[in-house]
Parts: structure tokens; C-alpha cells; sequence
């Protein structure tokens, strides 16, 4: 079986989907789920948006 992999919105780094759960950061953004690393790239990416 393959693995599957998401990205984080801001940094592209590549999280395992399966274990998302504990290694990923998600929050919504207008709307919309994104899901990042950590909190920080999550922080990082809202901040950007706004400017
Ligand atoms: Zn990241």
C-alpha cells in the first residue's frame, strides 16, 4: 500500500496522512481547513494572508 502524504500550506513539508492526528496542526481559515506542521507555520501562514 502507498503511503499517503499531505502538505503543509507553508513550508510544503510532507506529513505521513496517518498520522495526522498527532503530528499535524489544523485550523480554518475563512471557511476553509488547512492543515499545517505545528501551530507556528499555522500562525505564520494566517499572518501572511492578511498582509
Ligand atoms: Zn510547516
Amino acid at each position: 500500500m502507498k503511503a499517503r502524504f499531505i502538505q503543509c500550506e507553508l513550508c510544503k513539508k510532507e506529513i505521513p496522512l496517518e498520522s495526522c492526528e498527532l503530528a499535524t496542526y489544523r485550523t480554518a481559515i475563512d471557511g476553509k481547513e488547512y492543515v499545517f506542521c505545528c501551530e507556528a507555520c499555522a500562525k505564520s501562514y494566517r499572518k501572511k494572508r492578511k498582509e
